[in-house]
């Protein structure tokens, strides 16, 4: 097996640019929180988040086409010296999840103060995905302060409601971009990050670039049966009956299998793997099974290799004595490629096997396309993120969760998932969690990257 590593890449070092910092911090401090899709858009938020970006980055105010939809969303076009040519499309988002008021007590320093204490930087949206958003606004600052002009067309794509699906801005995005014939040879989003001891048997730092991420269904199942007066139950009432379809649900998941985003990881993984486990992935169909276990023992390594199965939702009863006629509960799916909605809905009826269970998909969207890693956009990636991380490992990998990448499919087949800053055991929780935080050192490293990115083309 072979490195798939790039070879002599010259590293580069980081400037430090104290703007990138303070801005930051201070986009932080705007709450741009999503809440559940059917509720009203704080305005004030969003509209300060905009103001904010209008009087942080005015060469990029004055300089680049600026289109909004939904009013929040924000699409910027920066001409190349050919506008011909297949653009790049850098995208982030500017909301941030709510913190929940049982979670406040638990941050160290509070989640909208954008503190910065011991060289790192605090709050919801330090990582997702404020700091790429800041990142690439600085990035481009500072190359059109250097009189920098690209070869080919550059659009920036900030979308203002990822987290609650991204259906009036990514999509929106994407979707008048198709109409305007702009063709991208690569968009990058977020997704994955530079993974630093959390690839079991690698020592180096790993960059894993999300080639795909994975699809979405929801089942709702109900059973409706007599009820009536708990003191004479029937043998089996809509809860025993609802209960037992999900528990069939649960012991009967979908088969385990390597999908190709997934086989490509280990293709760059186990070349760079010591001895012993190195002769196991060079023979990795004939361990297959065995690595399919592996993967399957542990819930993050089980969505990998998995259509995984989580009932989400159980509604049943009113009162202690009274047995319910309706029993009702929604099962959520994570989708691996190549699922469709008739196979997911294929699987539920054969195994819960049960016809006074109704079955019926609520909501449903497919896993992404892959994208490629033999082209110059992957390794045009892996060259900067070599550079600008010295000794680091590039590998591509699936997204698990959903980002607004997979929207970007419409003008590109070249859809990659990484965001430059480090993620370790300590940290990996904070995403959506508790004490979101990001070193200074990465946003410095972070702006470095979105730089190099645009001038390397
Ligand atoms: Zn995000």
């Amino acid at each position: 097996m072979e490195s798939r590593q790039l070879e002599n890449i010259p590293p580069l070092e980081a400037v430090p640019l104290p703007n990138a910092v303070t801005h930051l911090s201070a986009a932080i401090r705007v709450p741009t929180i999503s809440h559940a899709d059917s509720l009203p858009v704080d305005s004030s938020a969003f509209d300060a988040f905009g103001a904010f970006l209008e009087s942080s980055y005015p060469r990029i105010h004055r300089q680049l086409d600026l289109r909004r939809f939904n009013r929040y969303s924000r699409l910027y076009h920066w001409p190349g010296k050919d506008s011909r040519g297949p653009a790049m499309i850098l995208a982030a988002h500017l909301d941030v999840v709510p913190v929940p008021d049982t979670e406040r007590e638990d941050w160290r320093n509070p989640p909208f103060s954008g503190a910065v204490v011991n060289d790192t930087l605090w709050g919801r949206g330090a990582i997702d995905d404020k700091f790429a958003l800041i990142a690439i606004m600085e990035a481009v600052e500072h190359l059109l302060a250097e009189g920098f002009q690209p070869e080919r067309d550059i659009w920036l794509a900030l979308g203002h409601d990822e987290e609650i699906g991204g259906h009036r801005g990514a999509r929106e995005m994407a979707r008048w971009l198709k109409e305007q014939n702009v063709q991208a040879r690569l968009v990058l989003d977020e997704g994955y990050a530079v993974l630093r001891n959390l690839v079991p048997g690698i020592q180096k730092d790993v960059a894993v670039i999300g080639t795909a991420e994975k699809g979405y269904a929801t089942v709702r199942l109900s059973v409706h049966l007599p009820g009536g007066h708990s003191s004479m139950p029937e043998k089996n009432t809509a809860i025993d009956v609802l209960a037992a379809a999900l528990q069939r649900l649960k012991a009967h998941p979908f088969p385990a299998r390597f999908v190709e985003p997934v086989q490509a990881f280990l293709d760059y993984i186990g070349p760079e793997m010591p001895f012993p486990q190195k002769l196991f992935f060079a023979n990795a169909a004939l361990f297959e099974p065995l690595l399919l276990n592996i993967y399957s023992a542990r819930a993050s390594g089980n969505a990998m290799v998995r259509t995984t199965t989580a009932p989400t939702l159980f509604h049943a009863g009113v009162k202690d004595n009274i047995i319910p006629a309706r029993a009702g509960a929604v099962v959520n799916f994570r989708l691996l490629p190549g699922e469709t909605s008739a196979s997911v809905l294929a699987h539920v009826r054969e195994v819960v096997d049960d016809p006074r269970v109704r079955i019926r998909m609520k909501e449903f969207f497919a896993a992404s396309p892959v994208s490629p890693v033999d082209n110059e956009a992957f390794r045009h990636l892996q060259r900067t993120i070599q550079a600008v991380y010295p000794g680091v490992l590039v590998t591509p990998n699936l997204v698990v969760g959903g980002t607004d990448g997979r929207y970007y499919y419409a003008v590109s087949e070249a859809v990659y998932r990484f965001v430059p800053f480090h993620i370790t055991p300590q940290t990996i929780k904070i995403f959506h969690g508790v004490n979101e935080r990001i070193p200074v050192e990465d946003i410095q490293r972070g702006v470095l990257f979105y730089k190099t990115l645009i001038k390397s083309e």
